[in-house]
């Protein structure tokens, strides 16, 4: 399917509300039925069927087909947020002493569903680098159900080889599951190369503006009907219909913004590398990322978000550097039109700082929708800034 079709088209039928360009937002909680027969039968397969807006809504129905068919996939299931959309689909697939291969690291709150949430289900969890399709080989057991994948992840970007790892599951009858916020179905599809299911934070490049949360779940029609009719009912992390419009107008620029933040990231990851401030540029489309190889052979672009460690990287130092952007915010997400940037110290006091602990010294960075060399600008007078940091404080 064509993505300006789908960007523009697909789903909206104008002809039932005035030939509005805009779709309209249905705010409303339920819908009337002429007859009981009518009712009986949106009752009965509340799936296909407009009857309480915990379950399908018009404005979330032109939303899930778009972005079902960005993915490749056969329906989707909208959230209120993507932690929501991870959480509801690994609690449906998994029960009381079931196994998951997780890679290592994955978003916060994802680690936190593995670690803390699922164990108190009896559901244990093997993480694996999964730089490499035999670390999730060698973990497998007879229990294993789910295998879940983030490639690459926010923060130090690792990839897996998600062809290969997709071969290894469907041979052993494992369900596997994505993360795919980095990427979004423009710069990746994991549908194409075998995976069963795909969860997007839509409050990233979807919604692209910072001001929605939202998540979004793709697969097979029969898998997301089993989640939509049990655990997505039951736990009720429905998409508000405003949300559901914001991100339809999300949609309009999705590919602009983030052919934008690409070519922008390209341009300021470039400068960053060849800067003597600059210790360490991590950023899959580099040429010196060690998996960059296999980047470029599956996704077609790369996201905005990048990770850098300064020369000589104190914690005085970092501190200096992020509070002299005068343009670039001090904040988490990403996604949106605005430069970010959020170091790792942000979480870790200063008598844990360890200098010999590469992930204590990132920043990471996220390009927004700025012209590059503002950015560059902003980013050299910080640096200017930080190198008297380490003058003061030693
Ligand atoms: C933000 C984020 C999430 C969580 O999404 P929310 O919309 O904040 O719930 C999950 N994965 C990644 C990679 C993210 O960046």
């Amino acid at each position: 399917m064509d993505l300006s079709y789908i960007l523009n088209e697909l789903g909206e039928e104008r002809g039932q509300y005035y030939n509005a360009v805009s779709p309209p937002v249905m705010q409303t909680s339920n819908f009337a039925f002429n007859t009981v027969a009518d009712m009986r039968g949106a009752m009965g397969n509340e799936f296909d069927a407009t009857l309480y807006s915990r379950g399908q809504n018009p404005t979330l129905n032109i939303l899930r087909k778009k972005l079902a068919a960005l993915d490749g996939a056969e329906d989707a299931l909208l959230f209120s947020s993507g932690i929501a959309a991870i959480s509801t689909a690994v609690i449906a697939l998994v029960k009381q002493g079931d196994h998951v291969i997780c890679v290592e690291n994955p978003y916060s709150w994802t680690d936190k569903l593995f670690k803390q949430l699922l164990p108190k289900f009896g559901v244990t969890t093997t993480f694996v680098p999964g730089t490499s399709v035999t670390d999730f080989e060698q973990a497998i057991k007879l229990e294993t159900r789910v295998i879940y994948l983030e490639s690459p992840n926010t923060f130090t970007y690792e990839l897996q080889d998600l062809q290969a790892v997709a071969e290894l599951a469907q041979a052993k009858g494992i369900i596997t599951i994505i993360d795919n916020s980095y990427c979004t179905p423009l710069f990746q599809q994991p549908a194409k190369l075998g995976i069963d299911l795909v969860a997007q934070s839509a409050t990233k490049y979807i919604s692209g503006h910072s001001d929605v949360m939202a998540g979004v779940l793709t697969g097979s029609r029969e898998l997301i009907r089993q989640i939509f009719e049990h655990e997505f009912m039951n736990l009720g992390p429905a998409l508000s219909p405003h949300s559901a419009w914001l991100l339809l107008r999300g949609l309009r620029t999705l590919q602009l913004r983030l052919q934008s933040s690409f070519n922008s990231t390209r341009i300021v990851t470039d400068w960053l590398t060849r800067h003597d401030a600059v210790d360490t540029v991590l950023w899959p489309f580099s040429p010196s990322f060690s998996q960059t190889e296999l980047a470029h052979r599956q996704m077609q672009g790369c996201g905005g978000l990048f990770s850098i460690a300064l020369k000589n990287s104190t914690y005085a130092k970092i501190e200096s550097f992020c509070n002299s952007l005068q343009h670039m915010l001090i904040a988490v997400s990403w996604g949106g039109h605005e430069s970010l940037v959020l170091p790792a110290i942000a979480s870790i006091p200063p008598d844990q700082y360890d200098t010999e602990n590469p992930r204590h010294q990132y920043i990471r960075v996220y390009i927004g929708l700025e012209d590059p060399q503002y950015l560059i600008s902003d980013l050299e007078q910080a640096f200017e800034k930080a190198k008297s940091a380490d003058a003061v404080y030693g």
